[in-house]
């Protein structure tokens, strides 16, 4: 089924908001095994409103719209469904009803003095917002689907799990039909070396398969494969794995599956009943932060320490002040020293250690901006080191220092 996204607000083209709302549908959607055909984003203005929604419900069967169904000026979702379809608002008692109910479940009361959510274009069906107070809107018409939703994206997210997706499951032209991913995620070769020397016919023998996408990320490149229709993953792995074009990549694959770095660790760690400390500088927290992302995380993560300045190295983490003046803060010695002892003081089974240059000040020709050291310390006291130089701006090498720190210790773990 042909499906497109409108979504409405001066803000986001802007780029004071970031939209949220594309991600959400098209990975809710994906999992009911469809697909966002095209989406466009426009300004609060009515007659551009207007004009997109009649495109887009000509050009597909199903539209989203997201934002402007507030009570303020600037929401013109509802004056835009009514010049859409030629119709006047209408007191509508459902509508009311929905109204009345979000305002008692935030303790509050709603009047027809409050808002006019009770009206609502003529043929137009109100929908439950579970987490805010605006009703959703919904229009058929000649077999195509308009649903509008909050843009909040809260909002946004709650009603369409909670009370869109049931009605598109039950519309007799809904047909589920799965989209299986197999997915392999590699480190530590360029996308072009991987596909132009290393396995040059990989991509030819994946497309057997289904179609086949190249995503670079911070330290690696993914391939997914969107399979073709009743393909199953597993076995498709398997095949793949002995793939002769494959073969120089292999040792280059940390997983198979589509997990971020943060999921996959603190699984293997559950898994293998592993706990896990970190002592952080250049990454200021983001590697802890990533760890608490996924629920559970308390199971395996034990804690971190932010050891920004040199005297809390010293005086928390008690790196030596010699190792500090003869090698430097950004050095292995260190990193090797900050995993060893925050490992002994928090009693973890493996200790996670970062200090690098995030830039854009501080580097030298020596210790460029880029630069950063990782140590890792096991349970056999054994400490293993590694440096990177890496390329960005003081956001992206924070992302990249704190991922590749993750992937040492996923591939230590897994040694
Ligand atoms: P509603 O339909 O609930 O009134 P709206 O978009 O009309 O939503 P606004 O007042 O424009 O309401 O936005 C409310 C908040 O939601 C703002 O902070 C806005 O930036 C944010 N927001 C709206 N649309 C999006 C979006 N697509 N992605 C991320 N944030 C959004
Ligand atoms: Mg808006």
């Amino acid at each position: 089924m042909r499906t497109g996204l409108l979504i409405i607000g001066s803000e986001i083209l802007s780029g004071r908001t970031q939209d949220k709302n594309l991600e959400t549908l098209a990975t809710v959607l994906r999992e009911k095994g469809m697909v966002i055909d095209k989406v466009v984003i426009i300004k609060d203005e009515i007659a551009t409103i207007v004009e997109n929604m009649r495109h887009l419900m000509q050009e597909f069967e199903w539209t989203f719209c997201s934002g402007g169904l507030g009570p303020t000026r600037d929401d013109m979702t509802k004056e835009a469904l009514c010049q859409l379809t030629g119709v006047s608002l209408q007191e509508n008692q459902q509508a009311e009803d929905l109204a009345r109910r979000h305002y008692q479940r935030y303790g509050r009361t709603w009047s027809k003095e409050t808002n006019s959510y009770h009206l609502i274009p003529k043929g137009i069906i109100p929908l439950e917002n579970p987490a805010g107070l605006a009703p959703g809107l919904f229009l058929t018409k000649n077999n195509r689907q308009l649903y509008c939703l909050p843009g909040v994206p809260r909002e946004f997210n709650q009603m369409l799990i909670q009370t869109v997706l049931p009605l598109v499951e039950r519309h007799p032209s809904f047909q589920r039909t799965a989209i299986e991913y197999l997915t392999l995620r590699t480190y530590g070769v360029p996308e072009e070396k991987i596909f132009f020397q290393l396995c040059p016919t990989l991509w030819d023998d994946l497309e057997k398969y289904g179609e086949v996408s190249s995503l670079p990320h911070t330290v690696g490149v993914d391939i997914i494969i969107k399979l073709k229709q009743g393909l199953r993953p597993n076995e498709i792995e398997q095949t793949v794995k002995q793939l002769p074009s494959l073969a120089p990549l292999l040792s280059h694959i940390w997983q198979w599956g589509a997990l971020s770095f943060h999921h996959y660790l603190v699984e293997l760690c559950r898994q293998k009943n592993i706990k896990l400390a970190v002592a952080e500088s250049c990454t200021g927290g983001l590697v802890a932060h990533k760890i608490t992302m996924v629920p559970g995380a308390s199971q395996i993560f034990l804690g971190a320490v932010v050891s920004y300045s040199n005297e809390i190295k010293k005086d928390i983490l008690e790196v030596n002040p010699k190792t500090l003046q003869t090698h430097g803060a950004v050095s292995v010695e260190v990193a090797s020293e900050m995993a060893n002892n925050i490992r002994q003081h928090f009693k973890s089974d493996f200790a996670l250690a970062t200090t690098g240059i995030a830039g854009p000040e501080g580097g030298t020709t020596q210790k460029p901006v880029g630069l950063i050291c990782i140590a890792i310390a096991g349970p056999d006291s054994s400490v293993i080191t590694s440096t990177y130089n890496m390329k960005g701006d003081r956001e992206q090498l924070k992302e990249r220092f704190s991922d590749r720190a993750l992937l040492d210790l996923i591939l230590r773990i897994n040694k």
